[in-house]
């Protein structure tokens, strides 16, 4: 429920709903940076893999690929979080036993890929396929590439997506993926803009 606002004015009875904001909770427009412990701006104009960048031979193309997301360095065990309020509507298998991939339905629509997630990290944190999330709360923990590295490997997609698409060099963006670099960069923590 919305919050009601009642004013009287000069004998008139004034009523606002509040017509932004969130009903519960400190409204943000501004998603929460998906990594806790671990800020390294690796958006693309600082360095990092950027979306679209080449990728070695994937056997799904059977040739090289593009990079669906954008990579940000962290460590094994970091904590991930929601970056926006929504609902888990799935996992995946990603690279390797320990490198999986959990999927959130953004209430606004965007659907947001956390991958290399460590296997069932989730379910520390009581969270499963159909659990409601709010921004900011710990959904999982950072895994393990197959090569040994670790890192965020993050994609966004159209509304109602529940699987990652590979990209292929050579054919066409996938449909339902989107470009996340402008996305990650509007949720760019304050005293990190600068820097
Ligand atoms: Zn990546």
């Amino acid at each position: 429920m919305e919050p009601i606002t009642i004013a009287i004015i000069g004998g008139a009875l004034l009523a606002a709903a509040a017509a932004s904001g969130k009903s519960k909770g400190k409204a943000s427009s501004k998603p929460t940076w998906p990594l806790v412990n671990a800020y390294t701006p690796r958006v693309p104009e600082t360095g990092g893999r950027a979306f679209k960048a080449s990728r070695p031979f994937s056997d799904v193309c059977n040739s090289d690929r593009e990079h669906g997301g954008i990579d940000l360095s962290g460590n094994e065990g970091d904590r991930l979080v929601a970056m926006e309020d929504g609902v888990i509507v799935a996992t995946q298998g990603w690279d390797g036993p320990m490198a999986k991939a959990i999927l959130l339905q953004t209430d606004r629509g965007p659907v947001l890929l956390y991958g290399a997630v460590a296997p069932n990290s989730w379910k520390k944190f009581d969270v499963q396929v159909g659990t409601r999330v709010t921004q900011g709360q710990t959904i999982a923990t950072l895994g393990v590439y197959p090569g040994g590295s670790t890192m965020l490997h993050f994609e966004l997609y159209k509304k109602g997506t529940t699987k990652n698409s590979v990209w292929c060099e050579g054919k066409p963006q996938p449909e339902n993926l989107l470009d996340p670099t402008e996305y990650l960069k509007s949720a760019i923590p304050e005293s990190k803009s600068k820097a």
